[in-house]
């Protein structure tokens, strides 16, 4: 399995508290004798509890005996997994994310607004923004940088997070941008992004997703990984939320949006027929993105309900006031808010009949 670097995990230990948060003091101890074997201490912030990860050659049985000794430790690697933070069966099972006043899992979650934000109009995207949130969407997109198969396209501008955050300010929604490096990485995290895009290009650029684990810990920033389009098997894809959740942030999204090689007459091959398949995995949240699966426009309402009738939490749609004025994906895979209202609309009576409760 190439770029799938299993040992790493399995060298990877966890110590589990009984309590849900080791205080101060216990974590200097466990400190203190981890450092004499060499090892290092993170942690991993959940919702209902941490974890701590142990860093460096850990297998030492005298160091796990004198943890194990520690009265308020629990268990030391209990998960019989390579994924030991994103497993279903991890400590962080009931882990939840939360965005703006939503809860992911409870009711559908719809992102929806620019591919790209053009700089040169800001007024745009704000108009975009209000539209979306009219139609009914939880977040906003807008991609700040970009990432263009040919160097001569529009790359982004740092100039575009302002416009960013502007709308986040005028309608209150979380928001949404990719990052390709660590200093757009450091501007967005700056500027209070609220969910950071890992694109199809970097869900395999290993460096990148600790550097996002690591700087995104502990400041309530969720991470929206995207499948690569040249992704195999689905436990790469977990094994790449591995990397952001082990080093400091399991505040996970997976979003499935298409593979290579492409489906004759789509931009990619659709591949929202996986998000069962990773809800069977891992209890990480699952956020499709039919845009760039089939990328036309026409197509995308069907492809996004078929992504709930999948099991979906939600969907990222490329949603635009005038596409024909738009740049980057946007004249050819954006809707206009009037059809968001309705997909929106069609995507709730999923959800309701996805969650009914059947009696018998
Ligand atoms: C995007 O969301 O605009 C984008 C570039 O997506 P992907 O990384 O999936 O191609
Ligand atoms: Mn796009």
């Amino acid at each position: 399995m190439m770029g799938l670097n299993l040992h790493l995990f399995k060298t990877k230990s966890m110590i589990i508290p009984k309590e849900p948060v080791l205080s101060a003091e216990q974590l200097a101890q466990i400190i203190a004798i981890v450092t004499e074997y060499n090892c290092q201490i993170q942690t991993v912030a959940g919702h209902h509890r941490n974890v701590y990860a142990v860093l460096g050659e850990e297998r030492s049985t005298e160091m796990v005996n004198r943890i194990l000794g520690l009265d308020y430790i629990d268990r030391f690697d209990a998960v019989d997994s390579p994924f030991k933070l994103m497993d279903i069966k991890s400590e962080l099972s009931n882990h939840k994310i939360i965005l703006g006043n939503h809860i992911l899992g409870n009711g559908s979650f719809v992102i929806a607004g620019h591919c790209t934000i053009d700089p040169k109009n800001p007024n745009l995207f704000i108009e975009t923004a209000h539209a979306v949130k009219e139609a009914g969407a939880k977040a906003i997109r807008g991609g700040v940088w970009k990432p263009r198969t040919m160097p001569y396209s529009f790359q982004g501008d740092d100039a575009s997070i302002k416009i960013l955050m502007e709308a986040r300010a005028q309608t209150g929604l979380p928001v949404d941008t990719e990052v390709m490096d660590e200093h757009q990485l450091r501007i967005a995290v700056e500027a209070g992004v609220d969910i950071l895009q890992v694109g199809a290009r970097n869900a395999l650029n290993y460096s990148l997703l600790k550097n996002i684990g690591h700087l995104t810990q502990n400041k309530k920033i969720a991470v929206l990984l995207k499948r690569s389009m040249g992704m195999g098997p689905i436990n790469e894809f977990i094994a790449a939320a591995e990397y952001i959740a082990a080093a400091g942030n399991p505040d996970i999204i997976l979003c499935p949006r298409g593979t290579s090689p492409t489906m004759d007459g789509y931009r990619n091959y659709p591949d929202e027929s996986i998000t069962p398949l990773l809800k069977e995995k891992t209890w990480a949240p699952v956020i499709v993105d039919p845009c760039h699966s089939v990328g036309r426009a026409k197509y995308v309402p069907s492809a996004a309900l078929a992504a709930m009738a999948y099991g979906a939490d939600g969907v990222i749609i490329e949603t635009h006031l005038d596409p024909q004025r738009g740049i980057g994906d946007d004249p050819k895979q954006s809707i206009k808010p009037a059809i968001l209202k309705q997909l929106i609309s069609d995507i709730e009576a999923i959800w309701e009949i996805k969650n009914r409760t059947v009696t018998a």
